[in-house]
């Protein structure tokens, strides 16, 4: 089966002091070859981490769907891509919320970046009204139907449940497990059997190396997405020992 994919979304934090930490993440991972392992930076930092590491992926957390034109302040995938990046987070509840994302756009940003031949982290996931309704997997599932990139080139997909990001909260494992078999049978259906079964799914939310082994042994989660923890190597390479 797959290495586990193990991702490290360092938000809006990092400045060029943070690049000490990226470095030693990077020389843990070497060591470790059995996992794969990116972080996504600040875009201030992506070009520094691509000149200075050699282990891990070094990706962006968010393009415009646009190849270029009048969008002030907007980066082209293939900008991103000329930079260092070689992937792209895209969908991530905060843009869904700050930013007004819909699933429309999501899916063009994916496309986008899949265009010049990028990896895309595909975000989804539920708030906690929505949990408490019951009715999460479906809210979960119709999202990423509406979300998913006509192809599945380069795919990973993230199941961030909105109330575990940034909280220590953490779902129980068997409704991680749930949700992954329900996004599974997404995948399956919008790709095939084949290449549905080929999309990783992340988990995403409060994972620390404390919790990590649990929540990756999960079936179906093949890898995380971590905000808070993947910051510094101390927090970080735990998370990466206990996918190796
Ligand atoms: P935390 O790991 O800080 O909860 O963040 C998760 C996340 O949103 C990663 O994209």
């Amino acid at each position: 089966s797959q290495r586990y994919y193990i991702v490290g979304n360092w938000k809006m934090n990092g400045m060029r002091a943070a690049l000490s930490e990226a470095r030693a993440i990077d020389r843990a991972a070497q060591r470790l070859p059995k996992v794969e392992v990116a972080l996504a930076p600040p875009v201030t930092l992506i070009a520094a981490m691509r000149e200075s590491l050699n282990g891990i992926g070094v990706g962006a957390q968010n393009c415009h769907h646009a190849e270029k034109g009048a969008h002030t302040g907007d980066l082209a995938a293939s900008m991103l891509r000329e930079g260092g990046a070689d992937f792209v987070i895209v969908g991530h509840s905060e843009r869904r919320a700050d930013h007004n994302e819909t699933n429309e756009m999501v899916k063009a940003k994916a496309e986008a970046a899949q265009g010049v031949d990028m990896g895309v982290i595909l975000c989804v996931g539920e708030s906690e009204a929505e949990r408490d309704s019951g009715e999460a997997e479906e809210i979960v599932a119709r999202q990423l139907a509406a979300s998913l990139p006509d192809n599945a080139q380069r795919l990973s997909v993230a199941y961030e449940p909105i109330w575990a990001i940034g909280t220590g909260r953490v779902p129980q494992t068997g409704d991680v497990a749930k949700m992954h078999r329900r996004l599974r049978e997404v995948l399956v259906e919008k790709y095939g059997d084949e290449e549905g079964a080929e999309v990783r799914i992340l988990y995403g939310g409060s994972v620390k190396g404390e919790n990590a082994a649990e929540l990756l042994a999960v079936p179906e989660v093949g890898g995380a997405l971590v905000g808070g923890a993947s910051l510094t190597a101390d927090g970080f390479v735990p998370i990466v020992v206990a996918a190796s």
